[in-house]
């Protein structure tokens, strides 16, 4: 398996500390408000990233953290904090605030299929760790404290360009105008911020330093860390963690416990945008799930569109973009269900024999080659239109989905394969949502009752059932 690793900038053959086992950690969603189709893309890309190492025999455990507490506005630790900002602008206090829009992350990636990680970790319930590597890094004299907080002192730390490759004077020019003034180099951060006096802050804690709260950084160092040793395989992100967090965490992880590397694979992704500019909560350019399925689109179809384009290129959102993924998902999901019911097993001569062979190897090729989805999906649509049995199509479409997790074969208790003329009336009843016209919606829905079936309207898009209406389904 190759991928492509951001602290050499070269595509590697992926080679394990602990082979078969493998540590991914993946810095998670920072909850002050809604996670939109941006951060989806990153989730399932790293959905992805571990159903491929499962295919291919690895046994990845993917550790995420969840930023309740630490992120501020500015990357230069000052501004606002975006956990307090949050609750004052949705009316809650932080806590319910958090669990609000954990939830809401959640209940988006669910329903994008994205495989739970094996360990969710939350900052505010990792304090002491943080505190405790904080007091590691000021024995090795890497801290300094000043007015606000206790920051990490970059100038010691040899190689804290590395993984950026941007020269110090370059990352300084990057930093945001707001600084503060005693710090010792532009690039140096905060571990730990005192609350200000005369300041009651919702989430505080006691510290050897003083009352107040860590930096965003040390919580990654120290999660991945306690759970994946101190040093680990795969680390992700999005590009926008490259120059400084990720920067950052390498730099106190290192200076902490003196081993080289932290991490073994650099791991980002690209950005979703929108009009050529990163979607995201800042800009108030988003889309959310939700709003995906309010307009009666299955979910999967955004799923289907990010295969489409690779992890590390820019995707550009449009809704005529996500219409052309679901249409691609709806043929193909049908493929698969034809072939399921066609259950004919046949002798095979050698040349098909063969052909199977190889689609199989094109396909382990293309994930392994740094995760190409786009071309993986090539192939699959090649085994579509293929002229080998419907039996071994629908086996070799079925492990391709465990890592694309399109659902594509879904057993027929779950979903009923429809004749052609019911699935006309259900298309058409989704079109006539989609144009808000619910009256003419409900008559298909009654037509189709009468016929004996039952729509639901589920997250995961729009479900038929042979049988009665009942309370449950009449939402
Ligand atoms: P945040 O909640 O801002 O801390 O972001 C969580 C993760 O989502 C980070 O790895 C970000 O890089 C990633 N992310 C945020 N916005 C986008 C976007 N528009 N496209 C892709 N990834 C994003
Ligand atoms: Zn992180």
């Amino acid at each position: 398996m190759f991928l492509y690793n951001t602290l050499t900038k070269k595509v590697e053959d992926f080679k394990p500390i602990n082979p078969p086992k493998v540590g991914v950690y993946a810095c998670g969603p920072t909850v002050y408000d809604y996670a939109h189709l941006g951060h989806m893309r990153k989730y399932v890309g790293d959905d992805i990233l571990v159903r491929t190492l499962k295919y291919v025999g690895f046994e990845p455990k993917l550790v995420m953290n969840i930023t309740d507490v630490g992120h501020l506005t500015s990357d230069a630790d000052t501004g606002e904090d975006k956990m307090e900002k949050g609750a004052q602008k949705h009316g809650l206090n932080v806590w319910d605030l958090a669990n609000k829009f954990t939830q809401q992350f959640f209940d988006s990636t669910t329903a994008l299929n994205v495989k739970p990680p094996d360990i969710v970790c939350k900052a505010t319930d990792h304090i002491p760790e943080q505190i405790e590597l904080i007091k590691k890094l000021e024995v090795k004299g890497y801290t300094y404290k000043t007015d606000d907080g206790i920051y990490f002192n970059t100038s010691k730390f040899s190689g804290y360009d590395k993984l950026s490759g941007m020269k110090l004077n370059k990352l300084k020019e990057g930093a945001r105008v707001e600084t503060n003034p005693q710090k010792k180099n532009q690039t140096d951060f905060a571990l730990w911020k005192f609350t200000p006096s005369g300041v009651r802050r919702q989430m505080e804690w006691p510290s050897p330093w003083g009352k107040g709260f860590p930096g965003w950084h040390i919580e990654c160092s120290s999660m991945s860390m306690k759970y994946l040793g101190e040093q680990f395989d795969i680390h992700t992100g999005g590009i926008d963690h490259v120059p400084i967090h990720h920067t950052n965490e390498i730099a106190q992880s290192e200076a902490a416990t003196g081993k080289i590397p932290f991490v073994r694979y650099w791991v980002h992704h690209a950005f979703l945008s929108v009009d050529g500019q990163k979607m995201s909560k800042s800009l108030d350019n988003l889309f959310t799930v939700a709003d995906v399925t309010k307009k009666g689109i299955n979910p999967l179809a955004l799923r289907y569109l990010y295969l489409t384009t690779h992890y590390r290129k820019t995707l550009n959102f449009t809704w005529k973009g996500l219409a052309a993924a679901r249409r691609g998902l709806e043929r193909l999901t049908e493929s698969v269900r034809r072939f399921q019911t066609d259950q004919q097993r046949l002798s095979l001569s050698p040349e098909k024999l063969k052909k199977i062979d190889a689609y199989r190897q094109e396909f382990d090729t293309a994930i392994s080659s740094d995760l190409d989805l786009p071309q993986a999906l090539a192939i699959a649509w090649e085994v579509v239109k293929s002229n080998i049995p419907s039996t071994d199509k629908y086996d070799l479409l079925r492990d391709f989905d465990s890592v694309f997790g399109l659902n594509l074969a879904q057993t027929t208790s779950q979903v009923e394969v429809l004749p052609e003329s019911l699935e006309k009336l259900v298309k058409q009843r989704d079109s006539l949502r989609l144009a808000g016209d619910f009256t003419g919606a409900d008559k298909i829905r009654q037509k189709l009752l009468q016929l004996g079936f039952v729509i639901e309207d589920t997250p995961t898009g729009t479900k038929v059932k042979k049988g009665k209406e009942t309370n449950e389904t009449l939402s």
